[in-house]
């Protein structure tokens, strides 16, 4: 039934008049069709006249009553995807939300052999007072620009996602630590940037990392966790800096 599927993916994607017009057709043929059965049965001298009219009449009622059904569709279809949209993306930023996050990063963990990827934990230094100094707006926009500088950072199939506040993560798919250092140093630095004469006044928009590779068999709540703690570990270290798993090595 994979054709079908083709066809109708290839139905729907037409315009609500197009999807119209060839239902209206099929009904049209199917009810001249039928016109014909019946005359085979019943013989009669109008067929070219009757033929007509049945498919004068079959469009008359075919053509509105699929364009209502069919947009009716069209609608619950665009609300379905809407609703898609907004359960897996964080609202403010575009980026994916946490509960999209955990849920890609564990089918990720789930498929792995070995080592899934790299964890990375990003947390806007001071973040509070950005707020209390320049508004909440203003703090709104910074995060966007955030946002903005980590997807810039990562590659096309790392996931990056917004996962609290001011908090963010990316999962680096089959990554290992040398790659997660040079990403991790990357997104420290293109956000320090977003601070640099986004206003009158220079905003400091550092941020810490905890940066934890997936080990073989070890579930994401270990891995997030580890990640966590040692984003914990480099906001203790002084804030503005990398910190990635034993020998708890510091990249400032
Ligand atoms: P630290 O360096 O320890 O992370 O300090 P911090 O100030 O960044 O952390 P703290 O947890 O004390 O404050 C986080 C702030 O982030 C407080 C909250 O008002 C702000 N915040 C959370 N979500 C949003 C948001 O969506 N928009 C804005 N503008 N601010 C937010
Ligand atoms: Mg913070
Ligand atoms: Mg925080």
């Amino acid at each position: 039934m994979r054709w079908f599927e083709k066809v109708s993916d290839r139905f729907y994607a037409l315009r609500i008049w197009q999807q119209a017009c060839f239902v209206t057709l099929f009904s049209a043929l199917g009810a001249d069709a039928l016109t014909l059965v019946f005359y085979s049965m019943f013989f009669s001298d109008r067929l070219l006249l009757d033929l007509v009219l049945t498919a004068l009449i079959t469009v008359m009622v075919a053509y509105p009553v699929s364009c209502i059904f069919l947009s009716k569709t069209a609608t619950v279809a665009r609300l379905a995807a809407e609703l898609d949209k907004a359960a897996t993306t964080d609202f403010l930023t575009g980026l994916r939300n946490r509960r999209d996050f955990m849920r890609l990063a564990k089918e990720m963990i789930d498929a792995a052999e070995t080592s899934a990827g790299v964890a990375l934990f990003i947390d806007v230094d001071h973040f509070k007072r950005i707020n209390d100094r320049f508004g909440h707006a203003e703090g709104d926009r910074i995060l966007i620009l955030i946002a903005e500088a980590i997807r810039q950072s990562v590659r096309i199939d790392d996931v990056c996602a917004r996962i609290g506040g001011e908090e963010f993560a990316v999962f680096m798919p089959g990554a290992d630590l040398a790659l997660a250092r040079t990403v991790s140093e990357r997104i420290a630095l293109s956000c320090r940037l977003v601070g640099c004469g986004t206003s009158i006044e220079e905003i400091s928009t550092t941020v810490s990392i905890g940066v934890a590779m997936h080990r073989p068999s070890q579930t994401l709540d270990a891995v997030i966790g580890e990640a966590d703690s040692l984003l914990y570990k480099a906001k203790q270290s002084g804030r503005d800096c990398v910190m990635h798993q034993p020998p708890h090595e510091v990249v400032a």
